[in-house]
C-alpha cells in the first residue's frame, strides 16, 4: 500500500444505500481524482433498530421470525455469501431464546449481522455498476476493540498491520474493498460493536490506520447545522468545524456524528468531511482550527435529571467531591455534567441513573449530614464554538433566568434549564450566538 497514493475512505451511512447506482457514481468521482477508495457501509436503514428491537425480546421466536423476514426484505438479490449471513442471523437468535439472561456479547453478534448483510448486498450491486467491490467483514480483516460489549474502543496499535495487510493488498488488486463499519473483533476474539452510530467511528479509525488523505462520513440528506432544524428552523451549515469544536458537539448530543469519530482523525491528523449525497454543496470539513474563523453550534440534551447535594460547610470537607464522584463511578452511574459551588453540587444524570445514585449516594447523605433533593427535570442547553467565551456578555437574560446550573469553558457554555423551557432557550441562545441577535 505504501508505493500508492494515499486511500480515501468513503463511509455510507444506512439511508445513502438506498441508491446504489449514486452510491457507485460518488466512488468513481473520488477515485477519478487518482486515488485509491475504500468504502466502509452502516448497515441498512432501520436494520439495526429492527435486530434491537428483536434482542428487546429474547424470547419471542415470533418476533424474531418477523425481524429475519424484514430483514431479508431489505436485502433483495443478496449473493450467496450474504444469504449464509440470513441464516446465521437466524442460528444467533434461536440461540438467544435459549440464553438465559443477556449476554452483550452474543447480543453485538446478532447486531453485527446487519452491516455484513449490507457490505454483501452492496458489494453485489457496486459489480453491476460496474465496480470490482469485494466485500470485507471488520473482525476477519482484523480491526481489534476492547472487551466493553455495546460500546467498545478501537485499539489501533493493535489493528495495524493486518487491517493494512488485508485492505492494502485488495487495493493492490484493483478492487474496491467494501468493509462493514460499527463493529471489530475484541481482544477476546468476540465481535464487538461500538455503539449506536459506530461506523462513522469504524471510518474514522480505518482511515487512520491506512493513512487516508481524508474520509467522508457521507449521509444522505443529514447535514452538520448550526442546531437541529426540526427545533431551530432557521439553522445553517457549518462548513468548518476543528476537532475540539466537533467533539464538544457530539458529546453534547448533536447526533450527527458518533463521539468517538474525531478521537482517530485528532490523532492522526486526518480530515473529516460530513457531506450530503443528496446536496454536494452540503460539506462540513473537520480538521485543525484556522484563524479567524468563528462557529457557533447549539445542542440539547434531555430528558435529564437533576440531584442537588447540599453538604454544609462542603469547601471545609476536603474530598467531598472525590467521593461523590467514586461512589458514583461504583455504581456505574454516569454523570452527564456536574456543577457546583462551595456547598452545593449539582449533579446531572439520565432519568434511568437517578435512583441508582440515590442509592449510591445514601452513605454520604447519612455520615455528611448532606441532604439531596430533586430530582428536577431539565435539559443541558449547549453553545459550542472556540473562543465561545467572548460570547457572554450576548447571552440573553431569558435564557439564564430560571437556569439550575451554568458551566463554561472556552470551547463549550452550557445550561441547564428546566425541561419545559428547553425548546425556547435553545432558540433563543441560537438567535443570540448563531444569527447574532437578527430576529
Ligand atoms: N448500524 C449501526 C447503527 O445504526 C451503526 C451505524 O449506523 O453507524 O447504529
Ligand atoms: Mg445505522
Amino acid at each position: 500500500m505504501s508505493r500508492s497514493r494515499p486511500p480515501v475512505v468513503l463511509k455510507f451511512g444506512g439511508a445513502s444505500l438506498e441508491d446504489p447506482a449514486h452510491v457507485a457514481e460518488d466512488v468513481r468521482a473520488v477515485r477519478a481524482e487518482g486515488v485509491p477508495v475504500v468504502v466502509v457501509a452502516s448497515a441498512r436503514e432501520g436494520v439495526t433498530d429492527l435486530l434491537t428491537a428483536a434482542l428487546g425480546h429474547p424470547r419471542s421466536r415470533s418476533q424474531h421470525r418477523a425481524a429475519i423476514a424484514e430483514v431479508r426484505r431489505r436485502h433483495p438479490g443478496l449473493p450467496l455469501a450474504g444469504r449464509r449471513h440470513l441464516d446465521r442471523l437466524a442460528r444467533l437468535l434461536t440461540w438467544v431464546e435459549r440464553t438465559p439472561g443477556r449476554d452483550p456479547a452474543l447480543a453485538d453478534r446478532v447486531l453485527s449481522q446487519g452491516e455484513r448483510l449490507a457490505v454483501h448486498w452492496l458489494s453485489a450491486r457496486l459489480a453491476e455498476e460496474g465496480l470490482r467491490a469485494a466485500p470485507v467483514e471488520a473482525d476477519h480483516l482484523g480491526l481489534i476493540t476492547d472487551n466493553a460489549y455495546g460500546a467498545s474502543c478501537l485499539l489501533l496499535d493493535r489493528s495495524r498491520p493486518a487491517v493494512r495487510r488485508g485492505i492494502g493488498r485488495l487495493l493492490a488488486s484493483g478492487k474496491l474493498p467494501v468493509v462493514t463499519g460499527y463493529f471489530g473483533r475484541s481482544l477476546e476474539g468476540r465481535v464487538a460493536t461500538l455503539g449506536r452510530g459506530g461506523s462513522d467511528y469504524a471510518a474514522a479509525g480505518l482511515g487512520a490506520l491506512l493513512g487516508a488523505s481524508r474520509v467522508e462520513l457521507v449521509k444522505r440528506h443529514v447535514a452538520v447545522l448550526s442546531a437541529d432544524p426540526r427545533e431551530v428552523p432557521d439553522a445553517r451549515p457549518i462548513p468548518e468545524l476543528s476537532y475540539e469544536e466537533a467533539e464538544e458537539l457530539a458529546q453534547f448530543g448533536a447526533r450527527v456524528l458518533h463521539p468517538l469519530t474525531i478521537e482517530p482523525a485528532r490523532a492522526y491528523g486526518i480530515t473529516l468531511r460530513v457531506r450530503s449525497l443528496d446536496d454536494p454543496r452540503v460539506v462540513t470539513t473537520i480538521a485543525p482550527p484556522r484563524a479567524g474563523r468563528r462557529n457557533r453550534a447549539l445542542t440539547i440534551l434531555r430528558p435529564l435529571r437533576l440531584l442537588r447535594l447540599r453538604v454544609p460547610g462542603g469547601r471545609q470537607r476536603p474530598g467531598i467531591v472525590a467521593e461523590v464522584s467514586e461512589r458514583l463511578s461504583a455504581a456505574r452511574v454516569n454523570l452527564v455534567q456536574i456543577y457546583t459551588s462551595s456547598a452545593l453540587l449539582c449533579l446531572v444524570l439520565e432519568p434511568t441513573q437517578v435512583l441508582p445514585a440515590i442509592r449510591a449516594l445514601a452513605p454520604v447523605t447519612r455520615d455528611a449530614a448532606a441532604m439531596l433533593d430533586g430530582p428536577y427535570r431539565v435539559a443541558i442547553v449547549t453553545a459550542i464554538g472556540d473562543g465561545v467565551l467572548d460570547d457572554l456578555a450576548r447571552v440573553p437574560g431569558s435564557v439564564v433566568r430560571g437556569a439550575e446550573g451554568f458551566s463554561a469553558t472556552p470551547r463549550a457554555l452550557s445550561i441547564a434549564v428546566p425541561l419545559a423551557h428547553g425548546s425556547r432557550v435553545l432558540r433563543e441562545l441560537h438567535r443570540a450566538l448563531v444569527r447574532g441577535g437578527t430576529a
